[in-house]
Order: C-alpha cells, then structure tokens, then sequence
C-alpha cells in the first residue's frame, strides 16, 4: 500500500518499543482505548487483547479498512476512518467512565492533537495518554521554568497533566526513519484550575498573552494585551520581579499574578 508522507506515515518497526508504549498504559483489562493514527496497526496489535474496548482513528483511506479488515475477529476493535481533530471524544468515551489515549502521532499535528487532549481531560473525558512525538516537541511539553525549553506548551501542558517522560527512541526505530529522534509521553490528566483558584477559559488566555513574546518582559506583554498600568502596578505582588519573564515563573506563582491583577 502506499505512503502517504505528508499524513506523517513513519512505521514504528522496534519490536521492544511497541511492547513498552503498550505496557506503559498498565493494566487495560476494563478500560476504553482510543488510538490515534494506528496505521499498519503496530501498536494496535498489541493493544487489541489487553484492553476492553479499543477505538482505532485513521485518517488514511487506504489504511483504515485494511486494518479494519484485519480485525474483523475482534469484536472489541472498532477501527474508524476519521481525522482524530474532527472527532468529538464525548461520542466514543461511554457515560460515566473515563478513557485512555495511545498514539504515534502524526506528527505535523502533535500541538492540535495535544491541546484537544488537554480539554478532553478537562471535560473529565480521558484518564491518561501515552503518546510519542518528536523529541523537541516532547522537550518543551515536559520543561520546567526556567530552562530553555519551559514556554507555553509547557505552561498549558501542565496545568492540565502530570507529564512524564518515558523514553526516546532513535530514527532507526521507525521504516522509512524520520530526520527527527522521536520521545514517548505519558500524560495523566489532573486538571489545576481549582487547585489554583482561576478559572481555564481566562487563565488560558493569560498564559497565552504571557508568553506572546519570548523577548519581552511578562509585564510588557501584559501591557500590549491591554492590561491597564493602575491594574498592573495596583496589584502586582511584591515577591515576583517587575522584570520577569512568564518563561521563568512557576505556574503557582502566575496564577497568583492572574488573580491579582485580572480584571473580574
Ligand atoms: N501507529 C502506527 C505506527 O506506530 O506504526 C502509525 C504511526 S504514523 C507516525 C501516524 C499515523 O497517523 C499514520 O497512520 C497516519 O495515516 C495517521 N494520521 C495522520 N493524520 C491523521 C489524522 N488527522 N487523524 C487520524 N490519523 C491520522
């Protein structure tokens, strides 16, 4: 059958690597599995009799019902042909449980996919996620502040999950090998909006208007925001520097700026 590049078709081939995604989502005797991007079915053969009931979203045309096909005797996989960004998880996951995502991601879609997680895992939707991206991207998802990586990805991941970093696997792993080392996640959803008294639609907007520009003071793109200077300089809490930069402070500490000077 043939690639299809641009949806980001890298085969994973180590044997080792496939059993180690599978095994880091433990025990999926009673779970619901949603796999993103399962394509020639790597992950999915493995998965298949572990979990209870396995939702396969491939956007390839070609690769859908082959792997459908394949399956055919396993009553819990339903493969559907489908771009993973279109599909509302509230329509796969059953009433009153939660589901677990697995996924290779395709990769030129790794911060939509990532985001549509995070609110999935908001809404309650989803428990974990193991999922594998490209190294880099994996880096700033897993950055603490202050180091080069920490930005907003690293802020918006981890204000929705405890992010681990599993392990990294070299381009040799993959047929045919991609230019890039590719880095396996393991995100377990547990949102801090309440945990740090903001509320997820605005603070998602303050971080995004926190980071606008990596040069800038916080306050500065606060300021080109709109954030009035009486509200700025009226609330500003005295432990955290006027010259900060929204890459170097803790999420506890920007939470606490947000309540300060965001106007109710
Ligand atoms: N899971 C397989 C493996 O590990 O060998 C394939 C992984 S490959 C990196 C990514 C897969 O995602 C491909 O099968 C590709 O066709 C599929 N894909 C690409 N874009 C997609 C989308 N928007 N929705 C669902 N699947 C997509």
């Amino acid at each position: 059958m043939k690639r299809k590049p641009k949806l980001g078709q890298n085969f994973l081939v180590d044997d080792h690597a496939k059993h180690a995604i599978v095994d880091a989502l433990g025990d999926l005797s009673q779970r619901t599995v949603i796999e993103i991007g399962p394509g020639r079915g790597a992950i999915t053969g493995i998965l298949s009799p572990r979990c209870k009931r396995l939702l396969a979203l491939e956007l390839d045309r070609d690769l859908a019902p082959a792997l459908a096909q394949r399956f055919t005797e396993q009553s819990q996989v339903e493969v559907i042909e489908a771009d993973v960004l279109e599909v509302d998880f509230a329509t796969l996951v059953p009433p009153g449980e939660t589901a677990d995502v697995i996924g290779n991601l395709p990769y030129y879609i790794t911060s939509d996919i990532l985001l549509k997680l995070f609110s999935a895992g908001s809404a309650g939707l989803l428990s974990r996620a193991v999922v594998m991206m490209q190294r880099e991207v994996a880096d700033r998802v897993a950055a603490s502040p202050g180091v080069r990586d920490y930005g907003l990805l690293s802020a918006t991941a981890q204000m929705n999950a405890r992010v681990e970093n599993l392990f990294t696997l070299p381009p040799a792993a993959f047929s045919p090998p991609p230019e890039v080392f590719s880095t396996v996640l393991r995100l377990t959803f547990a949102p801090r909006f309440a945990e740090l008294k903001v509320d997820p639609v605005g603070f998602d907007r303050f971080l995004k208007q926190s980071f606008a520009q990596k040069r800038k003071t916080l306050e500065n793109n606060l300021r080109a925001a709109g954030y009035a200077q009486p509200d700025i300089s009226g609330g500003w809490p005295g432990d955290i520097s006027r010259q900060a930069r929204a890459e170097s402070l803790e999420l506890e500490a920007m939470a606490r700026l947000y309540r300060a000077i965001a106007r109710k």
